[in-house]
């Protein structure tokens, strides 16, 4: 896919996850598909930047790792870590 950039991940102990940043179409900034899946990912909105790209990643990473838990869960956490890491680090994307 033109413009996305791949990274390979190993998540919960020994699944290889891809995580990748490519152009969304629509309402979602990122998707998770889980490791049911045949090739578990994760994909993201690259139009993204700052704390809302962080936060959003956070959001993903919650889902791959924590599959059964809900929504609304995950949303409270990954606004929760997104603000302290932002708060604490000085992030910002490779590129
Ligand atoms: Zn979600």
């Amino acid at each position: 896919m033109a413009g996305s950039d791949d990274h390979v991940f190993t998540l919960n102990g020994d699944e290889r996850w891809l995580v990748r940043w490519t152009t969304l179409k629509g309402a979602a900034y990122g998707i998770t598909y889980t490791q049911k899946a045949k090739h578990p990912r994760i994909v993201l909105h690259d139009g993204m930047r700052g704390r809302h790209r962080l936060t959003v990643l956070v959001h993903e990473l919650l889902h791959a790792i924590f599959p059964q838990a809900s929504e609304e869960v995950i949303e409270q956490a990954g606004k929760d870590i997104g603000k302290v890491l932002w708060a604490l680090y000085d992030i910002k994307p490779k590129e």
